[in-house]
């Protein structure tokens, strides 16, 4: 059957397949759906199907594709007379080994099903289609009776004896299609079959960058251990502009000079990173393979393709990259590894950075992870000489880091109705004076995150989620930032049916750029916020423009915070540093540090020098005063100690176990009863339930368990007792496990 007519989603098939009488042979067969393990399928001939081939499948009355798992996987029973046979084997690519093995890895973390995670490896759905062919022509053998000049021009292009497309051939022999319709009549000319055009390949060096001393030692020590071969973590560890992207290039050229080995670059935000893809075709030649979301159905399939093949070589992509199936992996890069974007949160839940190092680990293969704020995790693993540390003390430009100052809102507070301190509008006047950029960050969309009733207090808020409706004036809405729900902004306050009385109360993005026209109204102002932008290209537009000088003043949410450099930014404005730091979150003061570091290093790396100014109300907080003297080392120094006092990661372990149902009581009773049921463990202790601080989101009602074991124990075998023996959820209850998480709401 051919593979086209079928989807990854199933296809009815009318007549069950038939079962396969004489079957000797079978294997597992794993679909990608939320299944636990493979089924077991008989082989129509018993002929030899090795694990990672995929194949097509029934199951029930569908059709479906699956992949030949690995023997020794513990496949469900099966009843031998309910046994179905695969259907056919598909021309795809198979799964390579480490693959398979990787998959049962992160299943087995993640407490995902497996379906799941093979799901994520086949996300390239064109792939499973057949391709059309493209047909060309070459040399027919046969002679044309009649010769004119046309004729012999093109039999003199085909003389190469390589297939030409058509529309290729009649613009190199300048010709018309008749003429060459012409020529296949007379047998002249055959169709053929176009070879699949292969991706560039790049070029180790194409044009090495000129290293300083200390870039060049740290490039070695990365060239050192691909040499070496074999597992090992490296954390790249430089400051903002100190040259890691130039420095981890030759670690990628030393790979690339490896005889078909392939480089995965993990990069947060990869949609926006245009600068980074030019940067990489400057070194190397031509661009590396693009993975993200955005990248096209065609695309996707190409890379799928392309790296199953060993023909990519590279690969920049988001951190679902990671379950491409590589033919031949020699290293990954995680570049700003502490990013809290590689936690995916849905599906299959898991941290692509702490993945990458077990697939480093499993291909036995060198990584290389990178950031100017390492996360904590990394910190503690250089400590105990679990990675090994690369350094890159100074700026390229041999500028210095930014000075930082915060301004104390409660001294020194903006005008009523208005955003920015005296100081922070000094500052921008300072910089517009001086013809140089000037960055105002607010990590908020919209245009106030709160509307409401002067006239009688009633407050806006969605009517599925415990969550303020936050206004988005040039939408003219209000929107829910958890569930997308959205009116348009009223006239009335619907509670008290008063006109005129709706007040916004706080600043988002939208309101801070208000602010900015009317201050500096002659100055070329941008904004970015992802909802403000309509599409990828648009957005990369709009930072090359601001790369090229073509704003002054850009106000924008943490979209500004990585990737793109600006040379002409000398000024960063903190428009609310306190954002980030007042939730119940244990990395709330690691991840404030890290944003407010990056966003504020954006200044002055280039060129003149830069300056950030921080608004906050807490300028004497541990992560303020980190900031403002550049005392990184002391405020790892405190966050580690203070993580290894209250056994946090990395020196115990977390899970949360979010609860959902659509009533309340449901999921009370029901995550009460979980908790009730947990199975006694040394070192590991049940927290909870509690109400989750974002209580209602679409209407679910959610209650949060959290599991804290120490480091040692084992925290998926007490979760899998547990949750195996647990009344599992009924009705409209939903249970999902989020181990190492990211998110507290
Ligand atoms: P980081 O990744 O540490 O923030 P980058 O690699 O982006 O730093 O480097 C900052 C800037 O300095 C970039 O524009 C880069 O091109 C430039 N740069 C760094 N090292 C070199 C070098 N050895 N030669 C030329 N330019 C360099
Ligand atoms: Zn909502």
């Amino acid at each position: 059957m051919p593979a086209t007519e079928l989807s990854l989603f199933g296809l009815d098939a009318p007549e069950d397949a038939p079962l396969y009488a004489g079957a000797v042979r079978t294997v597992p067969v794993l679909l990608p759906l939320a299944l636990e393990e493979p089924y077991t399928y008989a082989v129509p001939d018993g002929a030899e199907i090795a694990p990672g081939t995929f194949v097509v499948v029934p199951l029930g009355p569908m059709k479906r594709i699956g992949a030949v798992w690995r023997e020794g996987a513990e496949p469900k029973p099966f009843d031998p007379k309910k046994l179905k046979s695969v259907v056919s084997v598909l021309d795809v690519p198979p799964l390579p080994p480490i693959n398979l093995a990787f998959a049962d890895w992160v299943a087995n973390y993640t407490l995902a099903p497996k379906g799941m995670v093979l799901q994520m490896m086949m996300s390239a759905r064109l792939v499973f289609e057949a391709e059309e062919p493209r047909w060309g022509f070459r040399l027919g053998g046969a002679a044309p009776a009649r010769m004119t000049a046309a004729r012999e021009r093109v039999l003199a292009m085909l003389a190469d004896g390589k297939v030409w497309a058509k529309k290729r051939l009649m613009d190199a022999a300048q010709v018309s299609a008749a003429v060459i319709d012409g020529l296949a009549e007379a047998g002249a000319l055959i169709r053929a079959e176009l070879p699949r055009s292969r991706p560039p390949a790049p070029k180790p060096d194409f044009a090495q960058a000129g290293l300083t001393e200390k870039q060049a030692a740290a490039a070695a020590q990365l060239c050192d251990s691909i040499e070496k071969g074999g597992f090992g973590a490296t954390l790249l560890d430089g400051v903002t502009g100190s040259g890691k992207t130039e420095v981890y290039f030759e670690a990628v050229a030393e790979a690339l000079r490896q005889s078909h080995a392939q480089v995965l670059i993990l990069l947060p935000e990869i949609a926006l990173t245009s600068q980074f893809l030019e940067r990489f075709e400057k070194r190397f030649g031509c661009r590396p393979g693009e993975w993200h979301s955005s990248v096209s159905p065609k695309e996707r399939a190409r890379v799928w393709r392309g790296v199953a093949e060993g023909e990519v070589r590279v690969v920049a992509g988001a951190r679902s990259a990671l379950f491409l199936p590589f033919a031949n992996l020699g290293l990954i890069v995680v570049d700003e590894e502490h990013d809290s974007s590689f936690k995916q949160d849905d599906r299959v839940i898991y941290q692509a950075r702490d993945m990458a190092v077990v697939r480093a680990s499993l291909g036995k293969i060198p990584i290389v992870v990178s950031s100017a704020t390492p996360s904590v995790e990394s910190a503690v693993n250089v400590r105990r000489g679990r990675y090994g540390l690369a350094v890159l003390p100074a700026r390229f430009s041999g500028n210095a880091l930014p000075l930082v100052e915060a301004v104390d809102l409660k001294a020194v507070p903006p005008e009523r109705g208005t955003w920015l301190s005296p100081p922070v509008v000094e500052a921008v006047n300072a910089t517009l004076g001086k013809r140089e950029q000037a960055l105002l960050f607010l990590n908020r969309r919209g245009y106030a995150p709160l509307t409401l009733c002067r006239a009688c207090g009633n407050r806006f808020t969605c009517p599925q989620c415990t969550a303020y409706l936050v206004e988005h004036r040039q939408r003219g809405r209000l929107i829910c930032h958890h569930c997308g729900f959205s009116l348009p902004f009223p006239k009335t306050c619907p509670a008290c049916n008063r006109e005129g009385m709706l007040t916004a109360s706080g600043p988002g993005i939208e309101r801070v750029l208000e602010e900015v026209k009317n201050r500096w109204p002659e100055a070329r102002t941008c904004v970015l916020s992802s909802d403000l932008v309509p599409t990828t290209a648009a957005l990369r537009e709009i930072l090359t423009q601001i790369a090229a000088g073509e704003a002054d003043i850009i106000v924008g949410t943490q979209l500004v915070s990585k990737g793109h450099n600006f040379p002409q930014l000398t000024f960063v404005g903190v428009v609310d540093g306190d954002l980030s730091l007042a939730t119940a979150d244990p990395r709330a003061g690691e991840r404030t540090f890290q944003l407010l570091h990056q966003v504020t290093g954006r200044a002055g790396r280039f060129g003149a020098p830069g300056t950030g100014l921080i608004q906050t109300h807490y300028p004497d907080h541990p992560v303020m005063r980190a900031l403002v003297t550049g005392d990184r080392q002391g405020f790892y120094e405190a966050e580690i100690a203070m993580r290894e006092e209250a056994g946090l990661p990395p020196f115990g372990r977390l899970a949360a176990i979010v609860v959902q149902a659509k009533e309340r009581q449901a999921a009370e009773h029901y995550a009460r009863e979980l908790a009730l049921a947990a199975p006694e463990a040394r070192l590991i202790q049940v927290l909870g339930p509690v109400e989750a601080p974002l209580a209602v989101i679409r209407g679910w009602h959610r209650q949060r368990l959290l599991v804290k074991a120490a480091r040692e124990a084992d925290l998926q075998g007490f979760l899998r007792a547990w949750l195996d023996e647990a009344e599992q959820p009924r009705g409209s209850v939903k249970l999902h496990v989020d181990v190492d998480p990211y998110s507290f709401l």
